[in-house]
């Protein structure tokens, strides 16, 4: 058997261990130290738009966080992009509060303006305005940030903008993360980079960084003893992982051009394959790291279901995996409303993520390529 390609792995740049080293030398071993600041202020330099950083235990605990800070409390609503991974509506569950999905637009594959604003009203007419927005930039790709943030504004909804996926993407120039009252991060192993395991808050005042500070650190009142007057928890980064992250911070720039790479690979390949679209981004607003490329297969163009491209790359030990399962179909959020049509089920039935590592060879590539060529032939 050959070696594995995986869809997305590690990729380390050789100068975190240096970082870790000196954790362990300080004996800074601790949820706290010189490289979580340093970790926050190196990617408060990269997202270049005065944002203040807290560096966070994972991008889920970022998304909790940010949901709090909005004032999200047990019995509310918050809308959610419904195509997205589990992680960015699972918060909402943990606030007692309750999804409302909403559906995908066809050129970025994100948040759709349309059903947003018939949601809002919708929502608002039952006697319930949401408390919050939760958009995704998926796989990378930004979402439309301009009509999103207008409907936003319009109604005065917080916008929390799950930016997982694409450290690294600008929409009209500016980094994704930046746009919302809150940006999320995460490092997760699978991510453009990684600290094994980790995830950002992005504010835009020290108070919002502070607040998410305190309350990760299990809300501390200014005491000499334990006091609380408020629930906390534990989800700040440890000083050891944020020194992984300070390593992965000094080549995320290669990471996003070895990832866009990959991109334009697959658009090479598939130009020459009728009824097979790669996901590209609609105009030149939009800047996408390219986290995860991906294909839709129209299945009646090319006699072949999108599912036995996935066997024929399993079949020689290559990972590719569908879209994310749409979260109205999630039979855990089988009660939450939905607003839009049928675009994110679409995606969900013919779309594949294929292998996208900024560390694949060109010895992968010719695999991948090959599978591809002999499957579509
Ligand atoms: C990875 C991911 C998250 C969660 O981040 P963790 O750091 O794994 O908790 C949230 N939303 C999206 C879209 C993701 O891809």
């Amino acid at each position: 058997m050959q070696d594995k390609i995986w869809l997305s792995s590690p990729h380390m740049g050789g100068t975190e261990q240096k970082y870790v080293q000196e954790a362990f030398d300080a004996n800074w071993v601790a949820p706290l130290g010189p490289n979580v600041d340093g970790f926050e202020k190196d990617i408060e330099e990269f997202l270049n738009a005065n944002v203040k950083v807290g560096a966070l235990s994972a991008g889920t605990a970022a998304l909790h966080l940010a949901l709090i800070q909005c004032g999200v409390v047990y019995g509310d609503e918050v809308i959610c992009q419904s195509m997205t991974f589990s992680a960015s509506a699972n918060p909402i569950a943990y606030c007692g509060a309750n999804p409302v999905f909403i559906d995908s637009e066809k050129d970025s594959w994100n948040m759709c303006p349309v059903a947003l604003e018939e949601a809002i009203q919708d929502r608002i007419s039952k006697g319930k305005k949401p408390k919050a927005i939760i958009v995704v930039h998926l796989y990378g790709m930004p979402a439309k940030m301009d009509e999103i943030t207008a409907i936003a504004n319009k109604y005065e909804i917080p916008v929390i903008e799950d930016a997982a996926e694409a450290l690294g993407s600008t929409y009209k120039s500016r980094a994704c993360g930046t746009f919302g009252r809150f940006g999320v991060l995460s490092f997760n192993g699978n991510k453009i980079i990684t600290t094994s395991g980790g995830g950002a808050l992005v504010c835009h005042t020290q108070e919002d960084k502070d607040q998410a500070v305190f309350l990760s650190t299990q809300a501390r009142d200014n005491a000499p003893h334990y006091q609380h007057s408020q629930i906390g928890y534990n989800y700040r980064m440890s000083n050891i992982v944020a020194g992984i992250g300070r390593g992965q911070m000094e080549i995320l720039a290669d990471r996003v051009e070895a990832r866009r790479k990959m991109h334009d690979f697959y658009v090479e390949i598939f130009k020459y394959i009728d009824g097979v679209d790669v996901f590209c981004e609609p105009t030149e607003d939009f800047y996408s790291n390219h986290w995860l490329s991906a294909i839709v297969v129209d299945g009646k163009k090319t006699g072949k279901a999108r599912e036995d491209l996935r066997l024929a790359f399993l079949e020689d030990n290559i990972e590719s995996r569908p879209l994310w399962k749409p979260m109205h179909l999630q039979p855990v959020f089988a009660s939450a409303p939905y607003y839009g049509t049928n675009v994110a089920e679409k995606l969900f039935d013919d779309g594949l993520c294929l292998p996208s590592g900024s560390n694949l060879s060109d010895a992968d590539r010719s695999r991948i390529e090959e599978v591809i060529t002999k499957f579509f032939s």
